[in-house]
């Protein structure tokens, strides 16, 4: 590792345990992000200056002056442009070091696992049900772990499905085709901007916790934040055999 590497991660190699191999792992690894909204862009800003070596930002949406409330890579002088330019702009100057790629395509559902290439973990900060769920199916199929957020007016929740493992549930396990909820679209119900910001920050968090191989993260828990009490609570999530996607039913098997 450079001398600048060294100082620029210093506080983070300081950390037991941390350590140079840790960082190393993070400075080989890529990370793909879907929506760089509420979710993504603090996320991908931690996720970047931890020195992740690479990062493709997956947004089709242009910058809204209505997303300048929580969308914190984002400045004023961004409306109009391309969400996913404006924030490798950002990111980039952030830190020079690491390797950004945009993709500002609808992708859609069915052609997911194409995009997964070479990644080695996907961070959901996507706001609609089928790119979730699509999302799920295709890192499951590829076993690449998963940091799944969402936030929706004054409540957020996080989870880690790492697909490495066999014991770990997945997303249509939290949500059987039976129970899914409608989708709630912050555009309609609002979204309290601190709570976004540290949804995204968790996430980040997450994935860094993953990648490093240090600590415990989610698997098989979902954190649940309530904004408007400050509490924040854990419950358990097993993996359910009848689910549709990683049930034992399925080539997952039991
Ligand atoms: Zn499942």
């Amino acid at each position: 590792m450079e001398d600048s590497a060294l100082l620029r991660y210093s506080r983070h190699l300081l950390l037991e345990p941390w350590g140079t191999e840790a960082q190393e792992r993070l400075t080989r690894a890529h990370v793909l992000i879907v929506g760089v909204g509420g979710l993504g862009s603090p996320a991908s800003l931690y996720l970047a200056a931890a020195g992740v070596g690479t990062l493709t930002l997956c947004d089709g949406d242009v910058v809204d002056l209505t997303n300048l409330q929580r969308q914190i890579a984002l400045s004023s002088s961004d409306v109009g442009r391309l969400k996913v330019n404006a924030t490798a702009e950002r990111l980039q100057q952030l830190n020079p070091t690491i390797h950004i790629h945009t993709d500002p395509r609808r992708i859609a559902p069915e052609v997911w696992g194409e995009r997964l290439g070479g990644v080695d973990l996907v961070l959901d900060c996507c706001d609609d049900f089928a790119t979730r769920f699509a999302l799920n199916q295709a890192c499951r199929a590829l076993g690449i772990p998963l940091v799944s957020g969402a936030v929706i007016r004054f409540s957020a929740q996080i989870s880690v499905f790492d697909f490495r493992r066999k014991d770990t549930p997945c997303y249509a396990c939290l949500y059987p085709p039976e129970s899914r909820p409608e989708e709630e679209r912050c555009a309609l119900l609002g979204v309290f901007a601190p709570l976004a910001g540290t949804t995204g920050t968790l996430q980040a968090g997450e994935a860094l916790k993953v990648l490093s191989g240090v600590g415990d993260p989610l698997v098989g828990r979902v954190l649940l934040l309530d904004g408007l009490s400050g509490e924040f609570r854990t419950v358990r999530l097993l993996r359910d055999p009848c689910c549709p996607v990683c049930g034992y039913g399925t080539s997952a098997g039991p």
